[in-house]
């Protein structure tokens, strides 16, 4: 068996003191390994791509709170719209306006973070810190007016490097970010950074949420 309980158990630990919310990132895992840590207690889990995730909820509890951390294309949106629970990563205006058209499609409010690209590498979707403030402030304007989701935060994730120094700057980066923006936006409550290698940094930084995949369910 994959799943490691003793590492469930040691990050729970870690993340009571902190009221930091752990999302199991299943992606590429079955669902009988899901089942282990549902077992425990787990309910956040984070999966990757729309069909994977579409196909574990059909065999799961309903009672799981699935997150969507991918990259998600707006032609997908409607296939996760009925029951996702969190989508973490927003990154332009066109995803969060099919998120609002299929939230209202299907009667809800769809909750997401807007993801911002605090690494210094090119590869990692989000948004600049300009394109954010300009998103913002078109939302408070009123010029966009998205009634069916919810922007609750923030997600972000670091440069892949060993370098720790850069990886917290990174965080601390968002996580300054993010208070600013808590300021305007009252429903800004969540910060989702942190994963495997660097979740310790995160949490010390401000992170309110982290995704953990390989601790706990083996390497990919
Ligand atoms: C895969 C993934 C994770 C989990 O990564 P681990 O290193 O396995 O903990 C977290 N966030 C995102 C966006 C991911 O794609």
């Amino acid at each position: 068996m994959a799943v490691n309980q003793e590492n469930y158990t040691t990050i729970l630990k870690e993340l009571q003191d902190t009221q930091t919310t752990l999302v199991a990132v299943s992606k590429t895992k079955s669902a009988e390994d899901i089942r282990i840590l549902y077992d425990l207690g787990q309910r956040d889990f984070g999966e990757n791509y729309v069909q994977e995730m579409v196909d574990k909820a059909a065999l799961l509890p309903s009672d799981i709170r699935w997150h969507f951390i991918g990259h998600l294309q707006s032609n997908k949106v409607k296939y996760i719209a009925p029951f996702v629970y969190l989508v973490h990563g927003v990154d332009s205006e066109k995803l969060l306006l099919e998120l609002d058209k299929q939230g209202e499609k299907n009667d809800r409010v769809i909750d997401c973070l807007l993801q911002v690209h605090i690494a210094t590498e090119e590869t990692k979707f989000g948004f600049s810190m300009e394109e954010l403030k300009a998103l913002a402030e078109r939302i408070q304007s009123g010029a966009i007016n998205p009634g069916n989701v919810r922007i609750r935060g923030l997600m972000g994730m670091a440069s892949f490097t060993d370098d720790m120094e850069r990886v917290k700057s990174e965080f601390e980066n968002l996580a300054a970010i993010f208070r600013e923006m808590k300021k305007l936006i009252p429903s800004f409550e969540i910060l989702s950074m942190g994963m495997s290698a660097d979740y310790r940094i995160a949490i010390d930084s401000g992170s309110t949420m982290v995704r953990i995949g390989s601790l706990l369910f083996g390497a990919r």
